[in-house]
Order: C-alpha cells, then sequence, then structure tokens
C-alpha cells in the first residue's frame, strides 16, 4: 500500500518534550521537562466543574463559546490586558486551549506561502503550526543572556510577503519579558508592513521582572493584533484544554468558522467552571506570582550548585540551562541526566531552527511543588559523577 502521509504532516516531528517524558517514566525519573503542575488546582475551581457537570452541563457549548465566559474574559481582556473596546459577542472565541487557538488562528488568516517571522528560541509548537496552515516562518534570533531583539535583524525579516508575526511574552523557553520599546518596535514594523501581531500570552500572571505589555494595548494595534491566552497555567488546568483568541470581527468570524470544524466548542462543564476562576480576587494572582517567584529563586540555587549555569528568567515557569561544562550537547546531555540521575528537562535545540545556537541549552520546567524540586536537587548533586568521563 502506498504511505498516504500528507507532505505538510512529514516535515516536522513528534514532540521531543513527550519523547522525554516517556524516557523518564521508563526510568522512574523526575520529569521537570512538561510545563505543568504536579500540584492541584483551586478547590472552588475543582467544585465548580463538578457542580456543572451535575447540572447537566454536559452537552454542547455554542462554538465560540459559553456566553459568560465570554463576558468574564472581555471584562478581563479591558481591565488587566488594557485592550480597547473587546466586544464578547464580536471579539472572543473560546477554544479548546491556547493550542487550538494558535492553529485555528493561523489556519484563518493564512495564505500558503505567507511568511511568519519568528523569534527564536520558539515554543516548539509554533514549528508545526505553521507547518500546517503552509506559513514559511522567517527566524529572528533573540540575543544574548537577556535574550534582547535586534532592531536591525528583526526589520530585515520583515518584506511584503510578510502576514503575521508571532509573539510570546512571557516566553517559553527562556522566559523574556517583551519591553515596551521592543513591543512598540514590533507594532510600528507591523504597521508599516500591514502584518498582523499573533501573540501567544499564557503565562501573563507570571511576570518577575518588568511589566506585562498585550500588544492590543498599544495604539493602533486593536485591529491587527490576535490575542490568545488561557486557563491551563493561571489556574493549574492544563488538561482542561480551555483557552481563547481575541481579535477584530472579520478574523474573529473566520477564526469561529475554522474552531467550529476543527473541535465544535470547548468543554461546556469546563467553560462554566472556567467563569468562576474568572471571579478570583487579586489575591489569588498575588498569591500565584509569590509562589511561582520562590520556584524560580529555588529552581535557580539548585540549578547553580549543579554546574549547571541557569539564566533566571523574568517570566513564565522555566529555566534555561547551559550545560557545556557537562562536556555533551544538549540531547546527549538530557538522556545521560535521565538514565544516570534520573531527572528529565528539553534539549535545547527543540527551541531553536537553527540547531547550533540550541546545542549548549536545556530547559527545566518549575511549576513543582518545593518537594519534587527539593528531590531533583538530591539527584543533580550527582551530576559530576554521572558525566565524570565527559567534563570538561
Ligand atoms: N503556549 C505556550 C507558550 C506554552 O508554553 C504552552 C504550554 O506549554 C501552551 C501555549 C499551551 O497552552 P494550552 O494548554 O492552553 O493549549
Amino acid at each position: 500500500m502506498r504511505d498516504h502521509i500528507a507532505p505538510r504532516v512529514q516535515v516536522f516531528t513528534e514532540s521531543v518534550i513527550r519523547e522525554m517524558t516517556r524516557l523518564c517514566q521508563q526510568h522512574n525519573g523526575i520529569n521537570l521537562a512538561q510545563g505543568f503542575p504536579d500540584f492541584p488546582a483551586p478547590e472552588a475551581l475543582k467544585e465548580a466543574a463538578c457542580r456543572a457537570v451535575m447540572a447537566d452541563v454536559n452537552q454542547y457549548a455554542i462554538t465560540w463559546g459559553t456566553p459568560a465566559l465570554r463576558d468574564a474574559i472581555a471584562h478581563k481582556a479591558r481591565t488587566f490586558n488594557k485592550i480597547p473596546d473587546v466586544d464578547p459577542a464580536k471579539h472572543i472565541t473560546v477554544t479548546c486551549g491556547a493550542t487550538e487557538a494558535m492553529m485555528a488562528v493561523m489556519l484563518s488568516v493564512i495564505t500558503p506561502g505567507d511568511e511568519v517571522v519568528l523569534f527564536e528560541p520558539y515554543y516548539e509548537n509554533y514549528g508545526p503550526d505553521a507547518a500546517l496552515s503552509e506559513a514559511t516562518l522567517r527566524f529572528v534570533p533573540l540575543e544574548g543572556q537577556d535574550f534582547r531583539v535586534n532592531p536591525e535583524t528583526l526589520r530585515a525579516a520583515f518584506n511584503s510577503k510578510t502576514r503575521a508575526i508571532i509573539i510570546n511574552t512571557p516566553a517559553n523557553p527562556c522566559g523574556k519579558v517583551f519591553t515596551r520599546e521592543e513591543m512598540q518596535l514590533i507594532a510600528d514594523l507591523c504597521q508599516e508592513f500591514d502584518a498582523l501581531a499573533i501573540t501567544d500570552e499564557i503565562y501573563e500572571y507570571m511576570i518577575y521582572e518588568g511589566e506585562h505589555i498585550s500588544m492590543a494595548s498599544l495604539p493602533g494595534m486593536a485591529d491587527r493584533t490576535v490575542t490568545i491566552s488561557g486557563f491551563s497555567k493561571t489556574f493549574a488546568v492544563t488538561g482542561w484544554r480551555l483557552g481563547y483568541a481575541i481579535a477584530n470581527e472579520t478574523i474573529t468570524k473566520a477564526i469561529r468558522k475554522t474552531h467550529d470544524f476543527l473541535t465544535v466548542g470547548a468543554p461546556a462543564p469546563l467553560q462554566e467552571a472556567a467563569i468562576t476562576a474568572m471571579g478570583f480576587g487579586q489575591d489569588y494572582y498575588d498569591d500565584l506570582l509569590l509562589k511561582y517567584r520562590s520556584k524560580r529563586d529555588l529552581m535557580f540555587e539548585i540549578l547553580t550548585e549543579a554546574g549547571l549555569n541557569p539564566i533566571l528568567p523574568q517570566g513564565a515557569y522555566y529555566m534555561m540551562a547551559d550545560v557545556s561544562r557537562y562536556g555533551l550537547p544538549d540531547v546527549q546531555f538530557v538522556q545521560r541526566m535521565i538514565e544516570t540521575v534520573g531527572v528529565a528537562a528539553v534539549p535545547g535545540t527543540s527551541f531553536y531552527q537553527n540547531k547550533a545556537l540550541g546545542a549548549k541549552w536545556v530547559r527545566f520546567a518549575f511549576p513543582k511543588k518545593p518537594e519534587t524540586l527539593e528531590a531533583a536537587r538530591v539527584r543533580l548533586a550527582k551530576l559530576p559523577e554521572a558525566f565524570a568521563t565527559t567534563m570538561v
């Protein structure tokens, strides 16, 4: 029989993160590869989800999202993100996670051959998203230990074929929080080249340094920005698969159509529960930030002790560490780390198109209980022994 696999699916491979997770399970390791919490979701949320199921909210929700949830998202977009005039009836689509939102957006706005600008290191999903929507990616490396945008390199990536730029702030994997100047520079280029800004703001409440700036809040950008976010990270419910996209009316109509035929809609009872989440007061977000800041500081201390030269992230919940000292490139380093000391992380090359830039990096995720991180400390202390033959 002929192999009937479409070329657009053949150009990307299975997620390296999931592969590391499998290897980690085989070796009974501590999984600091995948970015999900190992602590429970808020009690009030779990109860709200149970109540919704028991109240028979178990059939399809309205395709573009339960009205009360869209109202709550619109309110949050206006007050927290400072996006003007968000109308829940016209501008919001609730999706199965930010993942589906990004896919539905790309499928809705990209004509095959369009160029999309992407900073590297980048969240690995954007590669397959581009392949499936048949976009051509133009990579712009972030520079230095603080992952700065180089204005000349960025400008050189824009041309008449540029349809969009993806901005993930705070960023996975490097923890960069884009500055106001950088956001303004991107906004100016979008306007000059008539391009869209597609933002992924899933870590918007985890900012340790700097401020969260939503592209759609900048003058003239609300109409040409698609803002994506979700519930997975902020409320520790990555398995609920709830996210959303905010866009102008024309683009929203297209996103809703695509979303309808991809998934029909996001889980109805969980959308109901998410309304409860959106009702949490400022103390919830203050407490979230306090806890994540202490996890970040603990992770930094542990990786530094282990000789891994981490970079302190400004936001999100990942930490890049330079593993050069251990004398192996990223993939071999991680494999040996899992097999010998039993800790999993993600090889840096999975976040780079230019593999040479990623080979010294490994990404550790820290949305974990302090005891999980402490257990990793004990194991990582054995790294010098495990790499005795390769260490430089
Ligand atoms: N965007 C970024 C930058 C992420 O790191 C992740 C998860 O790791 C996602 C999106 C996935 O979000 P969701 O669970 O809402 O699909």
